[in-house]
């Protein structure tokens, strides 16, 4: 494994190359990124970086919102089957049917969305910026797409406006029960009990803080004097909490939840990448362009 390692690091310098990976990839590939974040970090992280190739280790959407934001950067997926099957609930035709039954609504997507859907949406969010995002919106009436549990979190919180759920949800999350986290609560009721949005509103009752992957930071923050927390969502976020709170303790629900997906992205894949440069993410200009509009949007919002 070092060997690979070596080689990521020698092709990174040699290539003028980044690594960005998601919070919820494999320990081994956190090692090795030079950028470690939730989707609104690594786009935020996309749209300042000055190398010549990114490596987007996450799934598709998000090596192609790195493409959105860098059209003239080569942006490589070490594995382009990485899809997100929360992303795949909405397509650009079923919006565009949705935009002439709601003619009057703002439509707001969750950047786990494909390009073509941003294309055809008026503003993205992620689950960090979701409730400023809608917040900030001067139309009464919204679409919220593809996430029906993050839209119902948004529509809990915001009461003045009519907020209509698309029919997605991510698997990962949509499937934790209530027994799941109040089993461990049971054996450490010290803990505090960090839940992701994506999760069902039963299962973020339980939270003492409904947070974002990157939210998740600034709450373990905050909390100088505990020392352990339950954390509702994938279990690589485990891994990046622990590198950065080495004193704290962070307990997974009694069933493991786990993004086949984001874990597809491996060592070897990801040397593969950098040594041939695939595979990249390739969009046409004009969905670029337009995909861009509410990408840009939401960092204005936050
Ligand atoms: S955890 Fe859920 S939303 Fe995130 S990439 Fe996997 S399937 Fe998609």
């Amino acid at each position: 494994m070092q060997q690979i390692i070596n080689e990521i690091n020698r092709l990174k310098k040699e290539k003028n190359a980044i690594i960005l990976a998601h919070n919820y990839q494999l320990p081994e590939v956190q090692d090795v990124a030079d950028f470690i974040g939730d989707s609104l970090g690594l786009a935020q992280k996309a749209s300042k970086v000055d190398a010549s190739i990114i490596v987007l280790c996450g799934v598709y959407f998000m090596a192609e919102t790195a493409k959105i934001i860098n059209p003239d950067k080569k942006v490589l997926i070490p594995d382009p089957g990485a899809g997100c099957p929360l992303a795949a609930f909405a397509d650009k035709k079923t919006v565009l049917e949705w935009r002439k039954r709601y003619p009057e609504a703002a439509f707001v997507a969750y950047v786990n969305s494909t390009a073509d859907v941003k294309a055809v949406v008026d503003i993205c969010c992620t689950s960090s910026n979701a409730l400023q995002v809608v917040a900030s919106l001067p139309q009464k009436q919204v679409v919220f797409l593809p996430d029906k549990n993050l839209g119902s979190y948004v529509k809990s919180k915001i009461k003045d406006k009519e907020i209509i759920l698309w029919p997605g949800f991510c698997i990962v999350h949509e499937n934790v029960e209530v027994e799941d986290v109040l089993e461990v609560k049971k054996i450490y009721p010290d803990a505090l009990v960090m839940v992701h949005p994506e999760c069902r509103e039963e299962v973020r009752a339980l939270a003492d803080s409904i947070c974002s992957t990157g939210q998740m930071f600034d709450f373990v923050e905050h909390h100088k004097d505990v020392k352990r927390f339950i954390v509702v969502t994938e279990w690589g976020i485990n891994y990046a909490l622990k590198r950065r709170f080495l004193e704290k303790e962070f307990i997974e629900p009694k069933r493991r939840m786990e993004c086949q997906n984001m874990k597809k992205i491996t060592l070897k894949k990801i040397l593969n990448s950098l040594e041939n440069e695939y595979f990249e993410v390739k969009i046409d200009r004009e969905t670029i362009e337009k995909a861009r509009i509410p990408i840009e949007k939401m960092l204005t919002v936050g």
